[in-house]
């Protein structure tokens, strides 16, 4: 994969809320937008306060309430493979960047 797709392919798996990786991502089944569960509820407790009982997808603004928000667990083990294979990816480039072997031999 080249980088310019990791990228892409890492911004799915990012919440628009909080810009991180979701946290028991759930899906508003109306739009297909996925969120952490936590950053959507507060975002629409936030909205319902301020305006009379309409809440929106924060995405795509469209009219979404609570009980339209589905757990996605599909998307939480895509998450869970998703991060063990950066994890690994890491792991092998620190062991490529790991310092020539002459520094070890000085004093
Ligand atoms: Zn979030
Ligand atoms: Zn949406």
């Amino acid at each position: 994969m080249d980088e310019n797709g990791a990228k892409i392919l890492d911004s799915w798996f990012r919440c628009q809320i909080c810009q991180d990786y979701f946290t028991a991502p759930v899906l508003i089944k109306t739009c297909n937008h996925n969120f952490c569960s936590e950053c959507i509820r507060r975002h629409l407790g936030y909205q319902k306060q301020r305006i009379s009982f309409t809440s929106q997808c924060p995405t795509c603004e469209r009219d979404c309430c609570p009980t339209d928000l589905i757990p996605n667990h599909i998307l939480t083990h895509m998450l869970d493979a998703y991060r063990q294979s950066s994890l690994e990816h890491c792991r092998q480039q620190q062991q490529q960047r790991s310092p020539p072997a002459q520094l070890w031999g000085r004093r």
